[in-house]
């Protein structure tokens, strides 16, 4: 009888492991996920940590998805999504934004948000092209820069200046390698967010340049001071820049995987490429659940963002009165206070909040060379959440300073 030999000697997973590509051995694994595996477990932990909406998707928006699924919608859809979904898409950002673009080839309908960062990065970057990125910046911008064979080149947003991308700071960064600029505003992690104002000079030189824009607009419904301004809608901005959102934060729909990417025809057409060949399209069930967002959920948006603007003060204010400074966060849903004047670092803040009073936030650190000295922490808990997790720290500030 034949038989099977075995294919791999037994040491064989030091051997695999070298076989990996040394641009994915090279990235560690995300800060967030690797300080949240430490309270995993532990119940009595008051996580501020994960940044997505403690709501459940909204209940018709649910109906909606179990009647598709009732009627078989089960097929593929169109690689760029449905055209329906599109269609609104167009419509919602032309309505809430002022951006208009054409549903049938500028819009593309993604897996999440995530896809479309991590698309645009493959379908722009040769090796060596520098990718410039404020910081702090969300988790995932440099380690897909660097996989998609970017050079990262971060720009500080500093504290002082409100957390905001300076031309003075944008200017220094170019050289002429740089090809591409991320910026996402309202922020995660600092929730700052920039006005037509700021990006006034901004846009200038990226015109100069002829830089390409990734403009991460996820928290764009999340404004509480100000209406969201896309640097899209700057003068001769919209074709260079690729508005890139999705419904996991505004209508707590993180869990369904649905985003999308709105910009010039040519551009997207690159993305798409890619996209057909890796996704091919987004979830049908989540497509069809985000078109009932946008056809009837605006309410429901409307509610869960006034419930976290009465959480943003209290949370801040709490935060203030225990003794750590925050910058007044305008837009998200995360609170960026400073814990500089405790000399220790965010990472070693963490853990000992972690672990003495049960409190999970992330230290500031994981998101760039510009978030050490401050920790993240979600508000996108229940009040009661909120007011314990604030009693605690209280608490671990007493026993420190
Ligand atoms: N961009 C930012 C700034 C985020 O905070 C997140 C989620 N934490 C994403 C993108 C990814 O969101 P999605 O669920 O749409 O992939």
């Amino acid at each position: 009888m034949y038989k099977i030999k075995p294919f791999l000697p037994q040491d064989s997973s030091a051997q695999l492991s070298e076989r990996i590509a040394p641009r994915v051995r090279e990235i560690a694994p995300s800060g967030i996920r690797a300080f949240f595996d430490l309270s995993a477990g532990n119940n009595g932990v008051i996580s501020l940590g994960v940044g997505e909406p403690d709501f459940t998707t909204p209940e018709h928006i649910r109906a909606a998805c179990i009647r598709a699924l009732e009627r078989g919608e089960t097929m593929y859809t169109p690689n760029a999504g449905l055209p329906e979904l599109r269609e609104e898409i167009a419509r919602y950002q032309q309505e809430s934004f002022g951006l208009a673009y054409h549903s049938q080839d500028e819009v593309i309908v993604t897996v999440g948000s995530s896809e479309a960062l991590d698309l645009a990065l493959r379908a722009f970057t040769a090796p060596g092209d520098e990718v410039i990125i404020p910081s702090p910046s969300y988790v995932a911008y440099s380690p897909i820069a660097y996989l998609n064979g970017g050079t990262l080149v971060e720009v500080e947003a500093a504290a002082e200046q409100g957390f905001k991308l300076t031309a003075e700071a944008l200017e220094k960064a170019i050289t002429p390698r740089s090809k591409l600029l991320m910026v996402n505003f309202p922020n995660n992690p600092t929730g700052a967010v920039m006005s037509y104002e700021d990006w006034m000079p901004i846009a200038e030189i990226v015109k100069a340049h002829n830089l390409i824009v990734l403009s991460d607009e996820i928290y764009a419904e999340l404004t509480y001071d100000s209406r969201h301004v896309s640097i899209a809608s700057l003068p001769g901005m919209k074709e260079r820049t690729i508005v890139i959102s999705g419904f996991s934060k505004a209508f707590a729909m993180t869990g369904w995987r649905v985003g999308y990417a709105c910009g010039n025809r040519e551009l997207l057409a690159a993305m798409l490429k890619i996209h057909q060949y890796t996704a091919m399209c987004a979830p049908v069930l989540g497509q069809i659940a985000a078109l009932e967002s946008l056809r009837h959920g605006l309410p429901d948006k409307d509610h869960m963002k006034e419930c976290f603007r009465q959480r943003r003060s209290l949370f801040v204010e709490g935060l203030r009165s225990i003794g750590l400074h925050c910058h007044e966060p305008q837009g998200a849903f995360y609170a960026f206070p400073s814990i500089r004047h405790t000399g220790m670092r965010s990472e070693d803040f963490a853990l000992r909040l972690l672990r003495e009073a049960g409190v999970a936030a992330v230290p500031g650190h994981v998101f760039g060379t510009g978030g050490e000295g401050h920790l993240r922490c979600s508000y996108a808990a229940s009040p009661a959440k909120l007011a314990e997790a604030l009693e605690r720290m209280e608490g671990f500030m007493k026993v420190k300073m």
